[in-house]
């Protein structure tokens, strides 16, 4: 496995499979891996003959005030994870790589980034698709690896890669839970053990949600009141937003008459925390 820093290493440790026409996996991380990375690796190295993982903490998609500082770092960690996997090349790059001293662009998603994550983290989804679009030009693979634990991310990506072009097929993995339900993120770690116990309440909520609309319940607004219900009344959590949406366009729905995704964030501690489940149309 080859660890690089630099946007030519990148080029040059891919210019020998691209010439003989193998097929190069990208899977983009903000390090900190966990089960859930690890299961975006495996589905690249199954679908594509060169699996490229990149690791970079993105500045421009935190706000002011959130965790960029403190998020965790483990290169060495990683790297040694991702070489036990089997990835091809590890891309490591340092801020100066990728926003070099005069660079400006900044990639605007449109509406599907406005709302949900969006309104509660003004610049995330533009800071998100700037290192996408970046890491795309970068790696120019054939298919990217996105996680639907980040489900808003996930559509805001397939618009961003359609709309310019990247060439890239964007694949969507299932979300890698703890043995409690509890979605995997490097944030679960800001957790203490009270608070993980009461995070617990998120996927309780969104899997009463994905039952209630198995049984027949069409009704989304009652859905939405459920899963508030639920975790308004657990302490230590509070509640951003618990919506069923269109699962395409993230528009809020009235009626679950097509495929719908129920999603949620809240503050738990010290850690911003979101996950979402599929909700079926159709009783
Ligand atoms: P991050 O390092 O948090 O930016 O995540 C990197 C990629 O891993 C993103 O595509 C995430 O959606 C995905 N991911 C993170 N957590 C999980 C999980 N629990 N299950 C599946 N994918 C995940």
């Amino acid at each position: 496995m080859e660890r690089v820093v630099s946007v030519e290493e990148v080029r040059n440790a891919l210019a020998r499979p691209r010439l003989e026409g193998r097929t190069i996996g990208l899977v983009p991380t903000m390090g900190a891996l966990h089960e859930g990375h690890l299961s975006l690796v495996r589905a690249s190295l199954d679908q594509t003959d060169v699996t490229v993982a990149s690791a970079f903490v993105n500045p421009t998609q935190f706000a002011p005030g959130e965790d960029f500082e403190r998020y965790p770092r483990q290169p060495d960690a990683d790297a040694a994870a991702l070489e036990a996997e089997g990835v091809d090349v590890v891309f490591e790059p340092t801020v100066e790589v990728m926003y070099p001293a005069g660079s400006e662009t900044k990639v605007d998603p449109g509406p599907i980034a406005a709302k949900w994550c969006g309104a509660g983290r003004p610049g995330h989804f533009a800071g998100v698709a700037t290192v996408v679009t970046k890491l795309l030009n970068i790696v120019r693979p054939d298919v990217a690896f996105f996680g639907e634990k980040d489900y808003q991310q996930l559509k805001v990506i397939e618009r961003v890669a359609a709309d310019l072009d990247s060439g890239a097929r964007i694949v969507g993995c299932p979300i890698v839970r703890e043995p409690g339900g509890l979605a995997m993120s490097s944030r679960n770690r800001y957790l203490s053990e009270a608070e993980r116990s009461a995070a617990g309440v998120l996927y309780r909520a969104l899997a009463a949600a994905s039952e209630a609309a198995a049984s027949g319940e069409t009704d989304a607004a009652a859905l939405s009141a459920g899963m508030c219900g639920l975790i308004a009344a657990q302490a230590g959590v509070a509640l951003e937003y618990a919506v069923v949406v269109d699962a395409s366009t993230l528009e809020e729905v009235a009626v679950i008459d097509r495929a719908c995704r129920a999603l949620v964030a809240a503050q738990v501690g010290g850690a911003r925390l979101i996950d979402n489940v599929a909700i079926a149309s159709g009783g």
